[in-house]
């Protein structure tokens, strides 16, 4: 499984609609301060449900539509569009390329889509779980993270191990399982 293509429209300081091709391999992404290359390791995290302004480097979610410029006008939704590269099926859904979307209006409306049918955030949590992707995955280390793994707490650290040995599904299952007992 990898990353094969972003493409972004309105997403931060991408008001035109554009298209990031990878492919199985090493990628970097050079460019001057400011041009936006930490915006398309933001629209990943987005993509993939990130649900805290915060940690996409905004104060609140109106933040990740470009906001116009002096010579541009604001635009009215961010959309983000990653595909995944899944001949390995590692991923737990039947296609070979699968295209998770996400779309948010001013208004607030917002939708999520896997391979062009809606869903819910739940579905693309779902789908990634026990993968290392998604937005708690460890196939998105940003700055400051490395630090934060080695001094954090073990249950912290425990959260990771979880995640690589593929048994959070199971956890979440008898989470559920037992409070479902309690009720
Ligand atoms: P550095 O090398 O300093 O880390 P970078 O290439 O990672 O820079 P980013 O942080 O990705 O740069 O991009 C910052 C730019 O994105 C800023 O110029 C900022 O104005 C612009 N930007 C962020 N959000 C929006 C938005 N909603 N609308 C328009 N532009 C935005
Ligand atoms: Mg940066």
């Amino acid at each position: 499984m990898y990353l094969k293509s972003i493409e972004i429209h309105g997403f931060k300081s991408f008001a035109n609609k554009i298209i990031l091709e990878f492919h199985d391999g090493i990628t970097g992404i050079v460019g001057p301060n400011g041009s936006g290359k930490s915006n398309v390791a933001d629209a990943v995290r987005w993509v993939l449900g990130e649900q805290s302004a915060k940690q996409l480097r905004g104060s609140k979610m109106e933040d990740v539509i470009f906001a116009g410029t002096q010579a541009r006008k604001p635009l009215g939704y961010a959309y983000v569009a990653i595909t995944l590269d899944n001949s390995d099926h590692k991923l737990p859904i039947e296609f070979d390329e699968v295209t998770i979307a996400r779309r948010v209006y001013r208004s607030g409306e917002s939708e999520y889509l896997i391979n062009g049918t809606s869903c819910r955030l739940k579905d693309v949590n779902e789908l990634f779980m026990d993968t290392g992707i998604g937005k708690e995955g460890y196939s998105i280390i940003g700055q400051g993270q490395i630090d934060k793994i080695l001094s954090g707490k073990p249950e912290d650290r425990r959260e990771l191990f979880d995640e690589a040995a593929g048994i959070v599904k199971f956890k979440r299952r008898k989470y559920a399982a037992e409070k479902n007992l309690e009720e």
